[in-house]
C-alpha cells in the first residue's frame, strides 16, 4: 500500500531546490525531499517543506 503524499500535489509540483532550481523528489518513507541534481536534503515538517540551503545555518 503506497503512502499518502505528505504534502499536496500542486504544491509539490511547484517546488525547486534553493539550491540550483532542480526539481526534487521524496525520499524514502517521504518524510523529505531530495534534489534530483545536487542531492541535497529537505525535511518536511507537520505538513510544510523546509527549503532552506543547507549552507544557510
Ligand atoms: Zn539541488
Amino acid at each position: 500500500m503506497a503512502k499518502k503524499d505528505p504534502i499536496p500535489a500542486d504544491l509539490f509540483n511547484i517546488l525547486a531546490c534553493p539550491v540550483c532550481k532542480s526539481d526534487l523528489k521524496y525520499n524514502e518513507g517521504k518524510t523529505g525531499f531530495i534534489c534530483v541534481k545536487c542531492g541535497n536534503k529537505y525535511p518536511i515538517r507537520e505538513g510544510i517543506p523546509i527549503l532552506l540551503p543547507p549552507d544557510m545555518k
